[in-house]
């Protein structure tokens, strides 16, 4: 009656590409690399659909090797992956994400992601908790090298 599913994702800093996360463009001196448009909370989060479904993950889905997706914007793809949930007869019933950055502050940007997130899965925005946290300087996040994000969501069956 119910599944959960787990996504994580990072995506490595680069100059020349807007920072795209949770569907906003966040002002910033580099964005991320990706043969899509990068939106790395917006992939943990397809991806933790994808897991609950059972239905593989985003890489076999929408792949980097295809030019279709080239560029692609991952609102649509998480759309998409939204879709199939209903299709396959499930809902997704709640779902929380972190994004873990030491720069830029997000905070600002949280409620705008959110609704990008949430609207793409057919989902009320109180349904979809978004936060982000810093790893105090550690890592490659904490140096400043890429982006990391993680995702769980609860589906409902609806069968
Ligand atoms: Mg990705």
């Amino acid at each position: 009656m119910y599944r959960i599913g787990l996504g994580y994702d990072v995506h490595a800093f680069a100059g020349g590409r807007d920072l795209i996360l949770g569907g906003v463009l966040i002002p910033y001196e580099r964005g991320l690399l990706g043969h899509s448009d990068a939106d790395v909370v917006a992939h943990a989060l397809a991806d933790a659909c994808l897991g609950a479904l059972r239905a593989g993950d985003i890489g076999e889905l929408f792949p980097d090797t295809d030019p279709a997706f080239e560029g692609a914007n991952s609102i649509e793809l998480l759309r998409r992956v939204g879709d199939l949930v209903r299709e396959r007869g499930w809902r997704v019933h709640d779902a929380d994400c972190v994004i873990v950055a030491q720069e830029p502050k997000l905070s600002k940007y949280r409620d705008l992601m959110r609704e990008n997130l949430a609207g793409a899965l057919g989902i009320r925005i109180d349904a979809l908790g978004l936060k982000a946290t810093t790893t105090e300087h550690l890592g490659f996040e904490g140096r400043k090298e890429g982006i990391a994000a993680q995702a769980v969501v609860l589906l409902v069956d609806c069968h």
